[in-house]
């Protein structure tokens, strides 16, 4: 399987998920339909699945236009989504398995941003692969999505979840804000040596505008504040020894930087 990243809108990624041998594809979240289109022209691929995070616009935008194109199209959304994803058919719940081509995907739920957030697993198939987490606008490379349906705390418990996969996961989230993320972030952990190297490469990166998603989970949880409420340099910075309470003023600082 192969995972193609289109850009989209003015900071949205879409995933195209491309099996060569039987030529169809999946995506994730299309925010629009052409750039995917374009892609399944280019490849002479047939769409055969969306598999959506959660039902903002930016992330189902595309869903009518492609269900059009490709009348046998599944589209794959949470449970809790129901009457908020256009077309959608299948309603999931943690621990559901979907599959697309030879490989299966678990659903997570992790809800925060909207009530309804759900993200995918591909476990790895040997020791030597990444996994793949299309986790939408919940983690994102140096950050966290806002809370808009969603509490600190189940917001804490969706990223834990997703923190117990294994470190060689590749996250690929829907946005591209990482640049903008490890700003912040240097404010509450700037001691952090992964941290300054990581903004560094990232700044680096931004200026010969190169793509930072996906990025990998290690690294996430060595450098993004949000996945580090339990550490003690974080704790100090926002003057609370709660991971929960940490988590909710890093959000809220975020939230007006
Ligand atoms: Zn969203
Ligand atoms: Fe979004």
């Amino acid at each position: 399987m192969q995972v193609i990243r289109l850009e989209a809108l003015s900071d949205n990624y879409i995933f195209l998920l491309h099996d060569p041998r039987l030529n169809i594809a999946a995506v994730v979240d299309p925010a629009e339909a052409k750039p995917v289109l374009k892609k399944l022209n280019e490849l002479q691929a047939e769409l055969v699945t969306i598999f959506n995070t959660h039902h903002h616009h930016d992330h189902v935008g595309g869903n009518k236009q492609l269900m059009k194109q490709f009348p046998n199209l599944k589209v794959y959304g949470g449970a809790e989504d129901n009457g908020r994803i256009p077309g959608q058919q299948m309603f999931l719940q943690e621990g559901d398995k979907v599959s697309f081509a030879d490989r299966t995907a678990e659903v997570l739920f992790i809800p925060g941003h909207t009530r309804a957030h759900i993200a995918y697993y591909f476990a790895p198939e040997n020791l030597e692969e990444t996994g793949e987490l299309f986790c939408g606008d919940t983690l994102f490379a140096g950050g966290c999505g806002r809370l808009f349906e969603g509490t600190p705390s189940q917001m804490v418990n969706s990223l834990s979840k997703i923190s117990a996969l294994p470190d060689n996961t590749r996250i690929w989230c829907a946005h591209e804000y990482t640049l903008k993320n490890l700003q912040f972030a240097i404010t509450v952990d700037g001691d952090n040596t992964d941290l300054q190297k990581r903004y560094d490469e990232v700044k680096a990166s931004r200026n010969r505008q190169e793509a930072t998603v996906p990025s990998m989970l290690g690294i996430e949880k060595r450098t993004n504040p949000f996945m580090r409420w339990q550490e003690q340099a974080l704790q100090s910075a926002v003057k609370s020894n709660d991971p929960v309470q940490t988590f909710a003023r890093l959000r809220g600082m975020k939230d007006s930087f």
